[in-house]
């Protein structure tokens, strides 16, 4: 999370608009990604995660948001059986569920 993504370069300080300083490398103090998330939703979207996914073309009557991110290769469905879960790819909560969802099937 605190790479550089999408050529934007971290400045020091908490890009949610606190002014608070961060560490090297970091974009947000922590927990300050999800206020910004939160200020976004509210400026955008009326505070409704809802309403951002259908703002973007996805939901009832959309895209399958769910579909199109593991398609992108963002997100891996665990696999196992007909077990519908994903998780990002590769990632600790995937082999976590992997190794302990599907015990003793
Ligand atoms: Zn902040
Ligand atoms: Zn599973």
């Amino acid at each position: 999370m605190s790479r550089a993504k999408g050529g934007i370069q971290p400045t020091g300080e908490c890009f949610c608009g606190c002014g608070r300083q961060v560490e090297a490398g970091a974009f947000f103090a922590q927990g300050h990604d999800k206020k910004a998330t939160m200020y976004l939703d509210g400026i955008f979207h009326g505070g409704s995660i809802a309403a951002r996914v259908v703002a973007h073309g996805y939901g009832p009557g959309g895209r399958n948001l769910r579909d199109h991110t593991e398609k992108l290769g963002l997100i891996e469905r665990c696999g196992i059986g007909d077990c519908p879960e994903s998780f990002t790819v590769g990632s600790r909560e995937l082999r976590q569920h992997r190794a302990t969802a599907h015990r003793g099937e």
